[in-house]
């Protein structure tokens, strides 16, 4: 017999086990809005045409070598992502105090920035906002950090429950390290006001904690790079320090080429090239170096001034058409007169409506109408077009009637 037969079958994944869940349905009408990916209005992957070029120019380059880079990743790359979250006059980029390292997507700079924290860092616990993307708690867990939660998001209200955050980031140990989503909250939509952000920012520097965002919707959630970067910028604006996870899945549409980066903004250059060293002890025994053609597409396209237009003009057609497919499941409630407050689908922000409906509801609507979704009532508006708007309208008013 295996010298594997004790292994126990591990549970599906709750977010991928929706698709695979999905792609068994025989229903001509099924529909996947639990993926995190974006749709066209035929419901097809999109590859941005400014992806296409960028692509071709890489083909055209005769000069390019598929020589590894460097630990750290593509110089270029590294410099722009920098420039992209922080701003382009960002004073810690000019100070020369971002250490930022090329990593696999949003998640492996998580994983990165968790693994250096416990490693470099005095404190080991990192709250994360109940609920969260499922995967955070496990990444840092893994990375060596214990995970604490802190209060997020009200069920009465389906928006921020403020106080509650506060109350709980108020009351953690003195330079725990804070996990927060920069824009567009994954699941729940809910993000603070810039205000709220500013008394985040005041809250957290006095008790010297330690922000790590998560930055893996940026320009996705409003159409503006630069709006959705606020959060982060209001705290390095300060001076004060802070780690950055950014990822090109989804603004840039380039998912499967695990592209992404991690920054740690320091004090000082001296101990931002110190802080770089380590990374790259962290990062050469778990994967040697990332990946070439990802980070490549993306530097073209950063450093060229065309190109970059061309960028923020289909970022912002995607952002739109997810914005206009929540006022079309907010007014097709309404024409059907679904009983409850349904504005929290024009309120929410970003690729995900928390719709409030639970676990049985979901069931109700995969069974009776082969709506997939994950069953805390997590859709993807990404996912929806105008033709199928009035299909999941017809499923969410028979589950709460
Ligand atoms: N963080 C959040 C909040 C996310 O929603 C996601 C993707 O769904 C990620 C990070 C990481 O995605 P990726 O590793 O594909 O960049």
């Amino acid at each position: 017999s295996s010298v594997f037969a004790n292994v126990v079958r591990a549970p599906e994944d709750p977010i991928l086990g929706v698709t695979v869940a999905y792609h068994k349905d025989q229903s001509p009408n099924k529909l996947n809005l639990g993926v995190g990916a974006y749709r066209t209005e035929e419901g097809k992957p999109l590859v941005l045409n400014v992806v296409k070029k960028a692509e071709q120019m890489l083909v055209n380059d005769q000069s390019r070598v598929k020589e590894y880079l460097p630990i750290v990743g593509l110089a270029d790359f590294n410099k722009l992502s920098a420039k992209l979250i922080f701003g382009a006059d960002s004073p810690a980029i000019q100070e020369n105090r971002v250490a930022t390292v090329q990593c696999l997507s949003g998640t492996g700079s998580l994983r990165v920035g968790g693994e250096f924290l416990a490693r470099h860092y005095h404190e080991h616990t990192v709250y994360i906002p109940q609920p969260t993307w499922g995967n955070h708690p496990k990444i840092f867990t893994l990375a060596g950090l214990s995970v604490k939660t802190y209060r997020y998001y009200n069920p009465e209200t389906r928006g921020l429950d403020f106080e509650g955050m506060l109350e709980d980031l108020g009351s953690a140990p003195l330079g725990a390290i804070v996990l927060l989503h920069a824009c567009a909250h994954n699941p729940t939509g809910v993000d603070p006001t810039i205000e709220q952000w500013e008394q985040i920012r005041q809250l957290m520097r006095s008790k010297s904690l330690l922000p790590f965002f998560d930055s893996a919707y940026q320009g996705f959630a409003s159409g503006s790079l630069d709006a959705d970067a606020q959060s982060v910028r209001i705290f390095v604006a300060d001076g004060g320090e802070c780690l950055a996870a950014q990822s090109y899945a989804k603004n840039m549409g380039l998912y499967g080429e695990r592209v992404g980066a991690l920054s740690i903004v320091c004090k000082t250059a001296d101990v931002a090239s110190k802080v770089e060293s380590q990374l790259k002890l962290v990062i050469r025994p778990m994967y040697s170096s990332p990946p070439l053609h990802g980070a490549s597409i993306v530097a073209a396209i950063l450093k060229d001034g065309d190109l970059y237009n061309e960028w923020t003009l289909e970022l912002k057609a995607m952002a739109d058409r997810i914005i206009s497919m929540r006022q079309e499941l907010f007014n097709a409630l309404q024409a059907k007169e679904t009983p409850g407050d349904w504005s929290h689908i024009v309120k929410q922000i970003g690729m995900f409506t928390f719709t409030g409906l639970n676990s049985e509801q979901v069931t109700f609507m995969t069974n009776e109408y082969h709506i997939y979704l994950t069953s805390d009532g997590r859709i993807s508006m990404a996912g929806l077009s105008s033709r199928t708007v009035p299909h999941l309208a017809d499923a969410i008013h028979a589950a709460v009637t």
